[in-house]
């Protein structure tokens, strides 16, 4: 940990024991430190503290809460070499990325808190002359968070951001895989001048007792929670008790279509960003690629190039494009799909190395069919299945065929199919003509089982408000 220099991003770290968890790092093997575990007691205790918490924050002006997120974020950029450091030694992630997503990560502290002095109400013409009806806007309460590996930093200030901008408090779960770039982000939130009961971080000793707590514990209004579908449709049952309201950002299933009017080289870069970034383990990745006969061999064959000219290796090096996958279950998960196309037909446009440790060569596989495993599964991984199509109708069906429903791209010039077929998708997002869609400015989230709310944007902050309808008589 000697690549840290602010020390007191560390001052979570506790040492070995029964009551820690060991944090690896994917690209060595080696323990790079010790998070400390939440008992059930101190969780449930943290809980009462957050409530207390949350009354006095959601009294301060909206002009105060504000001021303190803003600082959080300029905390954020003093300290983004550093975050980024942390963040590659857990999850691995080249350090390029790593800074990129500490930017994108604090792009929504600073957005949420430009948006804590917008909650606005409305005034509502009345049916009738002796009543005035109005909103008003109040924050849920308590909240809690449940977040993956795949964006330690990002995936908890979409959430922590609004949450706090609105004026609720929040716990946060975040994967036991990458811990420490939570308690890190934390520290500098209560250097920012949140209170430390009001933004809390657990780690229970199983996920699942966690997740029971947050489910069923009545003081905690929402949970917002972004992972897989299967944990997702878990936390929605154990939600429905009391009732609670969550945010799901579920697993995705995003194709990539391109079509004979598109600009390949364009396309190419878009597949490359899109398909690539984080060694494909994001819940927006393209996981099937469907182009257009006339120009499929064209673009294979770019494409070809250019993924052999990624770097695979540790992402603390200079130049690595592609470090290892988050562990063993998911390297084995991303070969078996492989291993099964292949046995189905499909052919990959090189020869596929073994390689040690984590890592994983970047693969293209050609011949692909729309009913295989590999196009029905979220792969997160290296690995860009391509289809062949004709028809835009045949393209459409295959493209909406599946339970998900979150991010989807095409690349097209003709401006009457750019309509038709963006309309079509039935998809939350769509990348046309652009192979990276993520911004705070923009609402980020599913249709179908991809998930519900959304995250960003103006509307971000209405997943942590209620609203109330307030109306007078007798005037
Ligand atoms: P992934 O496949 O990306 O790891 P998961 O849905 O398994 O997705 O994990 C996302 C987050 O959900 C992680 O923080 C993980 O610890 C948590 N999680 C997994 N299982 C449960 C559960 N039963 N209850 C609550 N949280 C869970």
């Amino acid at each position: 940990m000697h690549l840290i220099n602010n020390k007191k991003l560390l001052s979570f770290m506790v040492s070995e024991s029964d009551n820690s968890i060991a944090v690896n790092n994917p690209a060595t093997g080696e323990c790079i430190g010790y998070a400390p575990i939440t008992s059930k007691d101190e969780i449930l205790d943290a809980i009462e503290r957050s409530k207390l918490a949350q009354q006095s924050w959601a009294e301060q002006p909206a002009k105060a809460r504000s001021a303190v997120l803003q600082q959080w974020y300029q905390l954020l950029l003093d300290n983004q070499d550093d975050l980024a450091r942390l963040m590659t030694l857990e999850q691995g992630k080249p350090l390029a990325e790593a800074k990129g997503e500490v930017m994108y990560g604090a792009s929504f502290i600073q957005w949420f808190a430009e948006e804590a002095k917008r909650t606005y109400g409305e005034t509502i013409p009345a049916p009738s002359g002796d009543k005035r009806l109005l909103t008003i806007r109040q924050p849920v309460g308590v909240t809690a968070a449940i977040t993956p590996w795949n964006f330690p930093i990002a995936m908890i200030t979409r959430k922590a951001a609004p949450a706090l901008a609105a004026g609720c408090s929040m716990l946060i779960k975040p994967a036991e895989d990458t811990p420490l770039s939570a308690f890190a982000m934390a520290e500098l939130a209560y250097e920012a001048g949140v209170p430390k009961d009001l933004l809390i971080i657990v780690l229970g000793k199983q996920a699942a007792e966690v997740g029971d707590i947050f489910t069923t514990h009545p003081t905690i209004r929402k949970l917002s929670f972004t992972g897989s579908t299967r944990v997702g449709r878990l936390l929605m049952q154990q939600s429905a008790g009391d009732v609670k309201r969550t945010s799901m950002e579920l697993g995705g299933n995003a194709p990539f279509i391109v079509f004979d009017d598109a600009d390949i080289d364009s396309a190419v870069a878009g597949a490359m960003v899109s398909k690539f970034r984080n060694a494909g383990q994001t819940c927006v990745c393209a996981n099937r690629f469907y182009v257009h006969s006339k120009v499929y061999d064209a673009f294979v064959s770019k494409f070809d190039t250019a993924v052999r000219a990624l770097k695979v290796g540790n992402g603390m090096q200079e130049g690595v494009n592609i470090g290892p996958v988050i562990n063993q279950a998911a390297k084995n998960n991303i070969q078996s799909l492989v291993d099964k196309a292949i046995e189905q037909g499909a052919e990959p446009t090189s020869s596929i190395e073994e390689l040690a440790g984590l890592y994983l060569q970047p693969v293209i596989l050609k011949n692909v069919k729309h009913n295989m495993d590999i196009v029905s599964q979220e792969i997160f991984g290296p690995v860009a299945p391509v289809i062949c199509f004709d028809t835009d109708e045949e393209l459409i069906e295959m493209a909406n065929d599946t339970i998900y429903g979150l991010a989807s791209y095409f690349y097209s010039q003709n401006v009457h199919r750019v309509w038709k077929v963006a309309e079509a998708l039935q998809y939350g997002m769509v990348g046309i003509n652009d192979g990276i869609i993520s911004t705070e400015v923009a609402p980020f989230g599913g249709v179908k089982q991809s998930g519900i709310g959304r995250e960003g944007a103006k509307q971000g902050i209405d997943e942590y408000m209620d609203i109330k309808y307030l109306c007078f008589g007798g005037n």
